[in-house]
């Protein structure tokens, strides 16, 4: 990888370009430090590739976030989240990955060498990219999700049910993620409280059969989540039955975990004016594959996954992502 000075950036618009000079050109510019992230980057580094890293706001991505990762292969009593992204990257790094802080703030990829801008201030001129840069649970916005973030707020079932084997939580949301991950807590939990804002459901007619044929799911129309309270943990949540209406109550339930199913946001936005996403935003990928409408191009992990979103499925995409990079670079050498 090379430095190189000031460049020749005039009437150059895409990329927002114009009084950067700052440039690096890479051979492959990985963004986002999660496990897709970080597996890309031993695969490329492996592959000699010189993989340059930009971790973001985030660096270890969400895994950062929680304590216990128990269902990660290769760990028989469990690790914590940070401990896991700290040894990803060890192991990134071990094998050549430049890691550095900061954040992608512009795209162009009009064409090669794709540029992307870091922090507004730097040009990175990339022969391939591999964007890794996850999705992002949405949370109500309350001061108590703060508050007891680990201590039984969870944005994600399949992660942390387990923790609440044979007791009672709550599930916000009325989608396809809300019915999904009631029914998913049913199997472990006594009861299961799906908390709805409005009288019906936006899950599909499928998902809502399943939900109302659940005997530990009771179903709490016309409620909104007004706080949290328990001694450090969780251990219940107060409700507010059709609010802003002459009927408004309140409802205090004792729960042990308050689930967020009210959607993710896939950390796509600067990319977009490029690459096809669904309607939500989540990058599209050529089915068994990294590989974007952009050729040389690839995206790995949650930003391109709305379905499984684990971190065994993120660093399984990002070994995908380094694969199809390696193997286009060589079909496809930068003259
Ligand atoms: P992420 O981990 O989301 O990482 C995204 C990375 O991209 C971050 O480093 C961020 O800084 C970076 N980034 C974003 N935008 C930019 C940008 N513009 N420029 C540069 N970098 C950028 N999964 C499990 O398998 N087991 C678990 O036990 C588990 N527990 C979880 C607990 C919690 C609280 C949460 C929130 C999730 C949990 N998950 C778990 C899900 C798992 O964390 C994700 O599926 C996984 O982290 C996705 O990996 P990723 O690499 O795609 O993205
Ligand atoms: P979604 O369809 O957008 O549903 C979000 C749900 O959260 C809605 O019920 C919404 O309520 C509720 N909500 C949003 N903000 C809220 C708030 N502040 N307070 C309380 N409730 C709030 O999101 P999703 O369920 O994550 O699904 C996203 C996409 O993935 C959908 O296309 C879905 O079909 C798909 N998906 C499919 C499957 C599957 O097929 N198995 C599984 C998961 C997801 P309102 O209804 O009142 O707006």
């Amino acid at each position: 990888m090379a430095l190189f000075g000031k460049m020749d950036t005039s009437g150059e618009k895409a990329g927002g370009t114009n009084e950067i000079t700052d440039v690096e050109k890479v051979k492959v510019l990985i963004i986002g430090s999660g496990p897709a992230g970080y597996t890309a980057a031993i695969y490329a580094a492996r592959a000699n590739l010189s993989p340059v890293m930009y971790e973001g706001l985030q660096p270890g991505g969400q895994l950062t976030t929680t304590t216990e990762v128990e269902n990660f292969p290769g760990y028989p009593s469990g690790i914590t989240g940070p401990e896991m992204m700290e040894d990803l990257k060890k192991q990134a790094e071990r094998f050549g990955t430049s890691v550095r802080f900061g954040m992608a703030t512009k795209a162009d990829f009009s064409k090669r060498p794709f540029k992307v801008t870091i922090d507004d201030k730097k040009l990175i001129e990339a022969e391939a990219v591999i964007i890794a840069t996850g999705a992002t649970a949405k949370y109500l916005g309350l001061e108590d999700e703060k508050k007891y973030a680990g201590g039984g707020v969870s944005a994600c079932a399949t992660c942390d049910g387990f923790f609440y084997r044979g007791k009672d939580v709550g599930v916000v949301g009325g989608g396809d993620t809300a019915a999904e991950e009631a029914l998913y807590l049913a199997g472990l939990c006594n009861k299961v409280y799906l908390i709805v804002r409005r009288d019906e459901l936006r899950a599909s007619k499928v998902m809502q059969e399943r939900v109302f044929n659940t005997p530990n799911i009771e179903i709490l129309w016309k409620h909104q989540t007004k706080g949290l309270f328990g001694d450090g943990v969780v251990e219940g949540a107060t409700l507010l039955k059709e609010k802003g209406t002459p009927n408004e109550e309140e409802v205090k339930i004792k729960i042990d975990g308050f689930f967020l199913a009210i959607g993710h946001t896939p950390n796509s936005d600067i990319f977009k004016k490029y690459l096809e996403t669904d309607e939500t935003g989540y990058i599209k990928t050529v089915a068994g594959s990294a590989k974007t409408n952009v050729p040389g191009v690839f995206a790995c992990g949650d930003v391109q996954d709305h379905i499984y979103r684990q971190a065994v499925t993120a660093a399984g995409s990002g070994c995908m992502a380094a694969i199809d990079a390696e193997r286009w670079l060589a079909e496809n050498p930068l003259k």
